[in-house]
Parts: C-alpha cells; structure tokens; sequence
C-alpha cells in the first residue's frame, strides 16, 4: 500500500504525504502532513488567544491593577523628564502642532540656563518643559520653543504666552 486517505482532508495521498508514526499499524499518522500542518498552527493560536484572555482577565484584578499603576507611578517619579517629553509628544499631537525634543535637548538645555526655574528662580525643583507660545496657540514643539520652569510656574503660565528667557 502506497497510498492512504487522509481522514481529515478525505484525499487519497502517496505514504510520503503522511508523517511517519511508530504506534500507527501501517507506521503512519491518519492525517496527511498539510492536515497536521493545519492542525498545530490552529492550536498555536487558540493558546495565544487563550493567553491573550487570560493575561486581560489578569490585569483586570484589583491587586494586579495596583501592581501595574504603581509601576507607572515609580517611572513617572524615576525618570520626571522622560514623563513631561511624552507628555509635550501627546500634546503635539493633539494640537497637530509640529517639532519634537528629547530629554537629552531639555537637559541640555536646563543646564544652559543653570537648572533654575526661569519664573521663580528655584533650584532644587524639577523642572518641567515649559512651550514659550503654548501649543494650544500655535507654538511648536521643538526644542526652540521650551523653557525650563518649576511645574508650579508651569501651572501658573498656563496658557499664556511669556518668554522668561529674555530676562537670563
Ligand atoms: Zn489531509
Ligand atoms: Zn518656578
């Protein structure tokens, strides 16, 4: 017998179509090799789905939420500059307004100004990526457009357009 039908496909295939299986009487799998194919990667992503569900199902627990939002609450502490560059990057975007910094630039630039807030004139505050012409008001976001302020002052300019770089 060289040729057998595959009980899933329900073809008549050669033997070499068959992966070979020492349990079977004829030494051969039931399923032809595309079937098997077909077979494991459809089971691949039913346990990717199945993962999926449960990776949700878990962070949907009230400890793992904790456990997550603590983590993004020990970033945001860590690395504060990293935070206001995203933050400047959602606002941009939201404003569809155009440029962009890195944290690197606003060090560098922190540095030139004497890590002072430009307002109040702090040091031992974190400094916060101030935009000189709000976004909101057509300001960009590049590096052109930032100045160095202590997030009280930055809260305090709010929306309108100082440039305390000037008065350095
Ligand atoms: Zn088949
Ligand atoms: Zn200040």
């Amino acid at each position: 017998m060289s040729c057998k039908i595959c009980k899933g496909c329900g073809e008549q295939k050669v033997l070499g179509d068959f992966y070979r299986h020492p349990q079977m009487r004829d030494g051969y799998l039931n399923y032809c090799k595309e079937c098997k194919k077909a077979e494991i990667k459809a089971n691949r992503t039913l346990k990717k789905e199945h993962y999926a569900e449960y990776e949700r199902q878990r962070n949907q627990t009230e400890k793992r939420k904790d456990f997550l939002y603590s983590n993004l609450k020990r970033w945001r502490q860590k690395y504060p500059e990293k935070l206001a560059v995203q933050l400047a990057r959602r606002r941009t975007r939201k404003f569809l307004a155009e440029g962009d910094f890195t944290v690197e630039e606003f060090r560098v630039l922190c540095g030139e100004y004497g890590n002072v807030c430009l307002r109040c004139g702090q040091t031992d505050v974190s400094l916060t990526p101030d935009h000189v012409i709000p976004l909101s008001l057509g300001g960009g976001n590049g590096i052109g457009n930032i100045q160095p302020l202590c997030v009280k002052c930055d809260c305090w300019k709010n929306i309108k357009t100082v440039d305390y770089r000037t008065a350095i």
